[in-house]
């Protein structure tokens, strides 16, 4: 057999103003041909898991180029359009092959290209004619669109949020594939449309038992190769966002209607119940101030750079400042001009500086004032599991007696160790106020003495009932209350 390999993703927050081009790609990574390393990224998991299969099946795995870029804003156009030729290239000049095994995220959007995956897809199968499987691993915050259904033969997607089983699901992928190319599966897609856009944490109940129950029927039933639970992306403007259940099966359309059918409703009851308890800046800064004890961590849980926005936001610290709160870190703001000028000053100087909130509307206001730069780290890390995460040059200021941290490249706040690069200590810390929704949790827990989820102006159109949106649907819940009342 000779299958062809390739990854192109990214996640586009189509309200953020955060827009990417080649050089996101590059800083993220971009793999040509048989350069991709041996640990994979988020949606290359294809690419490493295919390697072992095919060496072990003595196949041939022809390799694609590689592309990811961390989520941001619109991708451009010229940027989209080359690494999709650069892709459909060398498809082309791979022929005759007997199978696609792609690594897509599902919801990028380039410039004129509201569905960049389907547009994708849909010339891959140009090229290889309807009788090549084509299949793709998926991230669930993807919009699940027609298209890309009528293109492909299967979709795998994660089943955990936080995603830490990317792997698992690339192996999902491989063996579904093996078992097709060699006569003994025929995967058929049945999807049922939730009607609905929400929020779906596996690190908590209801979800966790909700993929649990999916893992079993899975392993239960042989006439079911997988199931996944799109969830849809809320900060992609498009026409099909959206929760979406996919059945694979083994040749059962009618069985796997059915279950999607199931399985999609008993997701849509718990509506509303799914997402962390959210508490706003005032409650949440009043909170830790009373706490008997620190680190008290408070997730500014929507400014997160891992969901595409600035990370700029200044909410969080103006409300400390109201408060004359001073026993507290903030890591991180991203403001490249801000620490531009704490460089070019130098450690130890006092310098008048605006700082913070410049990327987008309702993310606070800039901060002026006058401030001590503390510490300056170029290419500063953090931990990040077993690996590190950049934050870029960084600047540890003093203001009002609060310790800030200035970082150039947008960052998640992933681990405590970002604080103690940059000279803070966290565990002296009374109130740790971090960037991130759900992905902090695992280091963070294991030093906070509490953690408060903070929802703190709208830098992420996260409350999809209010979101002034252009291009999607709005006959689902929660723009409307009960989009199955007729059906039903
Ligand atoms: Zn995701």
């Amino acid at each position: 057999m000779r299958i062809f390999t390739a990854a192109l993703a990214t996640e586009t927050n189509t309200f953020s103003p955060i827009c990417i081009d080649r050089r996101a790609f590059e800083a993220s990574l971009y793999a040509p041909p048989g350069k991709h390393p041996q640990t994979p990224t988020l949606c290359t998991a294809p690419i490493t898991v295919g390697r072992r299969v095919a060496a072990k099946k003595g196949w041939q795995l022809i390799e694609g180029t590689a592309a990811w870029a961390d989520p941001a804003g619109l991708v451009n156009r010229q940027t989209y359009e080359d690494l999709r030729d650069e892709i459909l290239g060398q498809l082309r000049a791979a022929l005759p092959i007997d199978a696609v095994v792609l690594g897509l995220h599902g919801a990028m959007v380039a410039d004129g290209y509201e569905d960049t995956e389907g547009d994708l897809l849909q010339r891959v199968r140009e090229i290889v004619g309807p009788e090549v499987l084509v299949c793709a691993e998926l991230d669930p915050h993807s919009h699940l669109t027609e298209k890309r259904v009528a293109a492909a033969d299967f979709f795998v997607f994660f089943k955990e949020f936080p995603h830490t089983d990317f792997v698992d699901r690339a192996e999902d992928l491989w063996r579904i594939a093996v078992d097709t190319l060699e006569g003994r599966a025929t995967p058929v897609m049945s999807i049922f449309d939730c009607r609905m856009i929400d929020v779906f944490p596996t690190s908590r109940e209801p979800m966790r038992s909700f993929v649990d129950k999916l893992v079993r029927l899975e392993r239960d039933d042989p006439d079911l190769l997988s199931l996944s639970v799109v969830h849809g992306f809320m900060a992609g403007d498009v026409p099909e966002m959206g929760t979406r259940m996919l059945v694979v099966t083994n040749g059962k359309a009618e069985k796997g209607e059915a279950l999607a059918r199931e399985l999609g409703l008993e997701l849509f009851a718990g509506r509303g119940t799914y997402r962390m308890p959210e508490i706003d800046e005032r409650r949440a800064v009043a909170q830790a101030i009373a706490a008997p004890a620190g680190p008290v961590v408070i997730a500014d849980m929507w400014d997160n750079p891992g969901g595409g926005t600035a990370g700029d936001a200044t909410v969080v610290l103006e409300e400390l400042l109201a408060n004359n709160a001073t026993d507290a870190a903030i890591g991180t703001i991203w403001d490249p001009m801000a620490v531009q000028i704490c460089m070019a000053a130098g450690e130890g100087a006092e310098i008048p500086l605006r700082f913070g909130a410049k990327s987008a509307p309702d993310t606070g206001r800039p901060i002026d004032g006058i401030v001590r730069v503390v510490r300056l780290v170029r290419n500063a890390e953090m931990r990040f599991g077993e690996s590190f995460a950049p934050f870029g040059d960084a600047a540890h200021i003093k203001f009002r007696g609060i310790d800030i941290i200035l970082n150039t490249t947008r960052a998640q706040s992933f681990d405590p160790s970002l604080f103690s690069v940059m000279g803070i200590d966290p565990l002296s810390k009374k109130i740790l106020v971090i960037k991130s929704t759900n992905h902090f949790f695992a280091s963070f827990s294991k030093i906070a003495s509490e953690i408060i989820y903070c929802s703190a102006g709208t830098p992420y159109p996260n409350d999809p009932a209010r979101t002034p949106y252009r291009r999607a649907r709005r006959d689902i819940w929660p723009m409307v209350a009960d989009p199955h009342g007729a059906e039903r």
